[in-house]
């Protein structure tokens, strides 16, 4: 039986701030984000799965990314839980905050959504990799087989 990876791109817009960083980043400033998840498994061989020929569905995958990731980080602006501007800003009902408990960097959001979509993969399919693009020209990559 074959190996194969499947790959689906997603497109979201966040904003966050590094605080404490020495650059222009620490100030807010949004991102359009590119999210490839890649996951490897083998075809469905039962001909009585609806699912035949498939490794998963992609509206499924599209489906655990949408609810996990992009309807909780699309348009949103993320900060580091220990950030200062935290309070204020929720405060002063400034919109969609979110907060996690690390400096919101493109690295540091990969393990986390590893983590996310992984747990919600069907059986026998596993996550191989993402790529989160923060530019056009920057991006961070997360493999499983580095983190095992
Ligand atoms: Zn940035």
């Amino acid at each position: 039986m074959s190996t194969i990876r499947l790959t689906k791109e997603f497109h979201f817009e966040l904003a966050h701030a590094l605080e404490g960083y020495d650059g222009a980043c620490r100030n807010i400033h949004g991102h359009s984000y590119i999210l490839f998840v890649t996951v490897i498994g083998s075809p469905i061989s039962s001909v009585s799965n609806p699912k035949l020929g498939m490794i998963m569905d992609f509206g499924d995958l599209k489906g655990i990314v949408n609810s996990t990731i992009i309807s909780r980080f699309d348009h949103a602006l993320l900060l580091n839980q220990s950030s200062s501007m935290l309070k204020t800003l929720r405060a002063e009902s400034f919109g969609k905050v979110e907060s996690l408990p690390f400096q919101p960097t493109c690295e540091n959001l990969l393990p986390y959504f590893a983590e996310l979509i992984s747990s919600r993969l069907p059986e026998g399919v596993k996550l191989h990799h993402l790529k989160l693009n923060e530019t056009a020209t920057s991006f961070a990559e997360w493999y499983a087989s580095d983190n095992l």
